[in-house]
C-alpha cells in the first residue's frame, strides 16, 4: 500500500456523501434516468462555466471528441491535426470518423506548436484539434489565427482543463465544438463515465443533441444514423453538485502546483506559465533525465506516481499505418521520456506534498 497515493477518489466522496445520496435517490425515486431534468440542470450550468452558449452531456469525454467531429461533416478525405503526446483516445476518435490522423510536434507547454501546426497542413486539413495537456491551454490565439487562414475548424481536446484559462477566457470557449471527459479522474467528475461538448453555435448544438441520441428528432422519426451516447441523469446530477466546488478545487490544485514549484525548482524542471495563462494543473508534471530512477525511488517509499504519457501516439502499434517513425517529433518524444506526474489533487494533505518533496530531495542527495 502506498503511503500516498496517486489519487484518493474516496476522500472527495466522503465530503459530499450526503449531498450525492440525497441527489441519486431522487433521480431514482423519479425514474428519471435517461434525458432527465439533472441534465438540463448540469448542461446549462456547465455551459454558463464555461463562458458560451450550450453544453451537452454524452457518455464520455472520447464520444464528445468523436461527436464533435461528427457534426462538423469531418469524415474520409479528410485530415485532423493533432498532438501525439497525449492519451490514445485523442487519436482513436479522428481515425473512427473516417479521417486522417496528422500528428504536429508540441513546444516547451507540451501543447501543440503552431509552427509545427503550420507545416503539417494539406489541402486535405480540414481541422485542427489541439490538447490542453495537464489542464494548460494551448498557444490558441495563434493556433486561431492558422485555423482563419486556411479555413479550418478548431476543436479543443479540452478533456483535463476544465476551469483553465487563456487571455481570461476559459477552455472550450475557443473552438467550434471542444470535449470535455467526466472521467473519475479529472478535475471534475461524475461517479463513472461522462463527458460534455460545449458550442457556441445553435446549429451545432440541435446536430449533437440529435446524434447523441440515435439521430433522432422526436420519439420515432430518425434525420440520420446517430449513435447512443447520452450523459445518465444520475452521473449529470452527481457533476452538478461538484461544479459548484471546482473552482475551489482547482485554486487548491494552483495551490500544490506552486508549493511544488517553488521547493522543486532547483532539482528538476518544473512547469510555468505566462501571467495570460491560468492552468487548473490536472496532472503536475516534473521534468528530468532520471525519470524511472526517481519514479522507483518514489515507489520503494511509498509514493505513487505515473507517467502521462511513456509512448507517443505516433509511436503506437495502432499508428504504424501513419508512416511515422522514431524522431518525427522530437520534443514529444523527449517528454515521453522525461515526465513524472506526482501525486496532486484538492484533498492531498500538506503533510503528504511535504514528504514528496522531501523524498525527491532525498533522492537527488544519494544520487547526485
Ligand atoms: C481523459 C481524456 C480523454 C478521454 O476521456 P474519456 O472520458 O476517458 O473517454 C481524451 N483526451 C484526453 C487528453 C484525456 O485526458
Amino acid at each position: 500500500m502506498p503511503q500516498v497515493k496517486f489519487v484518493d477518489l474516496g476522500r472527495q466522496y466522503e465530503l459530499l456523501r450526503e449531498e450525492i445520496l440525497e441527489e441519486v435517490d431522487k433521480v431514482c425515486r423519479k425514474g428519471d434516468y435517461i434525458l432527465g431534468h439533472s441534465l438540463k440542470l448540469f448542461e446549462s450550468a456547465f455551459a454558463e462555466f464555461c463562458g458560451v452558449s450550450y453544453a451537452v452531456g454524452v457518455g464520455n469525454g472520447s464520444d464528445a471528441l468523436y461527436l464533435s467531429l461528427k457534426v462538423l461533416g469531418i469524415g474520409p478525405g479528410d485530415e485532423v491535426i493533432t498532438a501525439p503526446n497525449s492519451f490514445i483516445a485523442t487519436a482513436w476518435v479522428i481515425a473512427h470518423t473516417g479521417a486522417s490522423i496528422r500528428f504536429a510536434d508540441v513546444g516547451e507547454d507540451m501543447n501543440l506548436d503552431p509552427i509545427s501546426v503550420q507545416n503539417a497542413i494539406t489541402p486535405k486539413t480540414k481541422a485542427l484539434m489541439p490538447v490542453h495537456l495537464t489542464g494548460r491551454i494551448a498557444k490558441m490565439d495563434e493556433l486561431q489565427k492558422i485555423a482563419d487562414e486556411n479555413g479550418l475548424y478548431l476543436v479543443e481536446d479540452a478533456a483535463q482543463a476544465i476551469g483553465a484559462t487563456y487571455n481570461g477566457k476559459r477552455a472550450g470557449s475557443f473552438s467550434n465544438c471542444a470535449g470535455f471527459s467526466l472521467h473519475p479522474l479529472k478535475n471534475l467528475h461524475a461517479a463513472g463515465d461522462g463527458g460534455i461538448i460545449t458550442t457556441d453555435s445553435s446549429e451545432l448544438y440541435e446536430l449533437l443533441n440529435k446524434y447523441r441520441n440515435h439521430g433522432l428528432k422526436n420519439r420515432d422519426d430518425c434525420d440520420f444514423w446517430g449513435i447512443n451516447s447520452r450523459l445518465d441523469t444520475i452521473q449529470a446530477a452527481i457533476a452538478l453538485i461538484k461544479l459548484k466546488h471546482l473552482e475551489i478545487w482547482n485554486k487548491r490544485y494552483q495551490a500544490i502546483a506552486a508549493k511544488y514549484s517553488e521547493s522543486l525548482k532547483g532539482l528538476v524542471s518544473v512547469p510555468t506559465h505566462a501571467n495570460h495563462e491560468s492552468p487548473v494543473y490536472h496532472r503536475y508534471m516534473i521534468r528530468t533525465e532520471k525519470r524511472d530512477l526517481l519514479q522507483s525511488f518514489l515507489d520503494k517509499k511509498g509514493i505513487e506516481t505515473k507517467v502521462n504519457y511513456p509512448v507517443p501516439l505516433h509511436l503506437q502499434p495502432a499508428a504504424a499505418n501513419l508512416g511515422y517513425r522514431k524522431g518525427s517529433f522530437p520534443v514529444a518524444e523527449n517528454l515521453c521520456k522525461t515526465i513524472l506526474s506526482l501525486p496532486a489533487y484538492p484533498e492531498l494533505h500538506d503533510h503528504e506534498i511535504d514528504f514528496v518533496i522531501e523524498t525527491i530531495f532525498e533522492f537527488f542527495s544519494v544520487t547526485s
